[in-house]
C-alpha cells in the first residue's frame, strides 16, 4: 500500500516535470510578429549602437539602456524589441549626427524602455531619455549648455523631419519650482530624490537634507532658504511653469514662451525652416531631455 502510493507520488511529480518541460519547449517556439525587414532594422541598429558606445562616439547607460540595446541587436522573430521604430528612426538620427560630428561621447542615452513607468511612454517604448548631446550637458545646473545640446538635437530633428515622417514631442531640461506648492510637488513622485538632491546642494550641506517630519515653522524655513540659496538661469521655460505640461499645446506658441530671447528666436528659425515633426514641448526633468512620440 504504502509502496504504490509513494510510487504514485513519484509518477505523478515526473508527469509535472514532462508538463513543464513541454511549456518551457513551447513559449520558446511561439512564433512572433517580426519579418525580415524589421529584424535587419532593430538588428543593425543595435549593432552600431553598441558599436559607437565601444569606441567612446557615444554613451549608453550600462545597467539598463545597454543590455536593452544588447537584446535589440539580438531580436528574433517573436520577440518585443524595447523601441518602437518610429524611436528607432530616431535613435538611427541621432547616431548618424554622432558619427559626423566625431567627438567623444558625443550622446548619453540614459532611458528608453521603462517597464515601471505605467501609464507614461517610456512604458510603451514611445521616448527616450538623453543626457548629453553633442558633447553638451542637457542639465539645468548647466543653461547654456543645455540650451546649446537640446537646441542641436531640435535641428537635427528637424532637418530630418521628413525621412522620419511622423510627430513627437519634447520634455525640455528645466529648472526645480521654489514656490511653497512646487518645492512640496517636487519632493513627491518618481525621481523626487534627485531633486531633493538638487536642493540640498544648493542648501550647500555636506548631506542631503531630511526634508520630511519637520515641523511646519521648521519646513517654512528650509523652504525660504531654498529660494534665496537655489539660483539658476532658466533655459527654456521659467521654473514656474508646471512639469510636464506643454503651455500652449502647439509648437509655435510654446517656443515663444522661452524666457531667452536669443533661444527663442533660433527655435523658430528652425521651425520656420521647415522643422515640422515637432507637436507640442514642455518643461520636463532638471538633468536630461525627453523625446516621446505623440
Ligand atoms: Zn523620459
Amino acid at each position: 500500500m504504502t509502496t504504490a502510493l509513494d510510487s504514485s507520488c513519484i509518477d505523478h511529480s515526473r508527469a509535472n516535470r514532462i508538463l513543464q518541460t513541454r511549456a518551457v519547449e513551447n513559449e520558446s517556439k511561439v512564433v512572433g510578429e517580426n519579418d525580415d525587414e524589421t529584424i535587419t532594422f532593430y538588428q543593425s541598429l543595435g549593432q552600431d549602437l553598441l558599436d559607437a558606445d565601444a569606441k567612446g562616439l557615444i554613451e549608453l547607460e550600462a545597467s539598463v539602456v545597454r543590455p536593452q540595446i544588447e537584446n535589440m541587436r539580438l531580436l528574433g522573430r517573436g520577440d518585443k524589441p524595447a523601441v518602437t521604430r518610429q524611436i528607432g528612426a530616431i535613435l538611427r538620427v541621432l547616431l548618424n549626427g554622432a558619427e559626423l560630428r566625431g567627438g567623444s561621447k558625443d550622446i548619453a542615452i540614459i532611458s528608453l524602455y521603462r517597464p515601471g513607468d505605467k501609464g507614461g511612454p517610456h512604458l510603451a517604448g514611445r521616448a527616450i531619455d538623453i543626457g548629453r548631446f553633442a558633447g553638451k550637458r542637457l542639465n539645468s545646473a548647466f543653461p547654456d549648455e543645455a540650451a546649446e545640446g537640446v537646441t542641436a538635437c531640435y535641428r537635427d530633428l528637424a532637418q530630418n523631419a521628413k525621412s522620419l515622417g511622423f510627430k513627437f514631442a519634447l520634455g525640455l531640461p528645466r529648472n526645480l519650482r521654489t514656490d511653497n506648492p512646487g518645492i512640496e510637488a517636487e519632493l513627491k513622485g518618481n525621481g523626487w530624490e534627485a531633486r531633493a538632491a538638487i536642493y540640498s546642494a544648493a542648501l550647500g550641506q555636506g548631506k542631503r537634507i531630511n526634508f520630511f517630519n519637520q515641523s511646519s515653522e521648521e519646513t517654512q524655513k528650509i523652504y525660504d532658504a531654498i529660494r534665496v540659496a537655489y539660483k539658476f538661469t532658466d533655459v527654456f521655460f521659467s521654473h514656474n511653469n508646471v512639469p510636464g505640461k506643454s503651455p500652449t499645446g502647439l509648437v509655435k506658441s510654446d517656443i515663444e514662451a522661452f524666457v531667452r530671447t536669443a533661444v527663442r528666436d533660433e527655435w523658430l528659425q528652425i521651425l520656420n525652416s521647415g522643422g515640422k515633426g515637432l507637436s507640442y514641448l514642455f518643461p520636463d526633468a532638471a538633468d536630461h531631455l525627453h523625446i516621446q512620440l505623440v
